[in-house]
């Protein structure tokens, strides 16, 4: 079967080569799945890197921290041949071999059905970074987010996250804010629903006063840092922020004063380990809050051999919506 295959040389960096490889390499597992897509996440990025980004622990590995196809053999009761999954997260493609090859096998508790409504590509379109901007949708609505609350900011927009947000938060009637470091990217998040652009520039600093006017009902937030920090200050009374990402930076120079003057709440976000009613939930939501004409407009094509450039593009922030690797 073919595969993207991390080897490592004998400098003990990692190099991709799209390989052939045996079957008889798959791990041990419940159920084995012909992977028709699979996609490209920063995390994927940071496992095609040379030092793995410090994610893989053993070579060779397949990376692929998402995939979606059909099932080929089951030894669990709930999967059967023929039954089309999407698999995301728990460590798949990290410490477990994942989804760019031509099958994968894991443990049929990773799994979820594929959602009603949307073909395996498309959910290779959503893919962790799509899920994850739903988990966070959620979030904010159960900390009491509605759209006529205020506006809400989604940084690091032009993103897989940041797109995949901006567009579900549109399509339920939000007021948008976009927050990019490409300014040329300004007509595509319109596109996707934002009505207000905001220049990295201008929200990127260091926190000089703890509080700021109150400008947001909600956040989703794939940068971290700085700029994290900063949106504190600036949420509106009891006001929440969805912590997605680091795309900035992993450090929060904050000040607690948001959080005992203004009742704001910081929300952590993981769609690594989410328990599989949880994981239900936000597809179905996916399924029915994500406009599937602006999913595919922020999504291209690419191919097991482009891989290894688009990891890279992607730790650069270049890399612009989603990408689905057909395999
Ligand atoms: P992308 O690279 O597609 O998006 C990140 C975006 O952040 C970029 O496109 C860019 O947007 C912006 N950005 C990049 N570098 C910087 C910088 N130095 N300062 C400010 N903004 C920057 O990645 P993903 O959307 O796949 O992932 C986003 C983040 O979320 C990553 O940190 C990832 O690890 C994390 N993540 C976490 C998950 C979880 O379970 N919590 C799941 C999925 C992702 P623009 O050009 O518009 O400014």
């Amino acid at each position: 079967m073919r595969a993207l295959v991390m080897e490592q040389g004998s400098d003990g960096l990692a190099a991709a080569h799209v390989k052939d490889i045996d079957e008889g390499m798959l791990p041990a597992g419940d159920v084995t799945v012909k992977v028709e897509y699979s996609t490209l996440n920063y995390k994927d990025g940071l496992c095609l890197s040379p030092k793995g980004g410090g994610l893989v622990r053993n070579y060779p590995h397949v990376p692929g921290i998402d995939f979606a196809g059909i099932v080929e053999t089951s030894k669990d009761a709930r999967y059967a041949p023929g039954d089309k999954v999407v698999l995301t997260g728990w460590r798949v493609g990290e410490m477990h071999w994942g989804g760019y090859a031509e099958k994968a096998r894991v443990s049929a508790d990773w799994l979820v059905p594929l959602p009603h409504g949307l073909t395996t590509r498309q959910a290779m379109a959503v893919g962790t970074a799509g899920f994850t901007a739903m988990l966070a949708v959620l979030a904010l609505e159960d900390h009491g987010l509605t759209p006529d609350k205020g506006p809400v900011l989604v940084t690091g927009a032009a993103g897989g996250v940041g797109s995949v947000a901006t567009a579900i938060l549109a399509n339920l009637g939000y007021e948008v804010a976009g927050v990019t470091g490409r300014p040329e990217q300004a007509e595509y998040l319109k596109s996707l629903g934002a009505s207000q652009i905001v220049a990295r520039g201008d929200i990127n600093e260091v926190v000089k006063r703890p509080l700021e006017a109150e400008t947001w009902a909600g956040c989703i937030d794939a940068v971290g840092g700085e700029m994290l920090a900063r949106i504190l200050g600036q949420l509106k009374y009891g006001g929440s922020v969805a912590s997605i990402g680091l795309a900035g930076g992993a450090n929060l120079p904050a000040s607690v004063i948001p959080f005992l003057l203004r009742g704001v709440n910081l929300l952590g976000i993981d769609s690594v380990m989410q328990p599989f009613e949880n994981r239900q939930r936000a597809w179905a939501r996916v399924a029915t809050d994500l406009p599937l004409d602006k999913l595919d407009s922020m999504t291209v094509s690419a191919t097991l051999d482009d891989l290894p450039k688009l990891g890279a593009d992607i730790l650069q922030g270049g890399v612009k919506g989603r990408v689905v690797v057909e395999i």
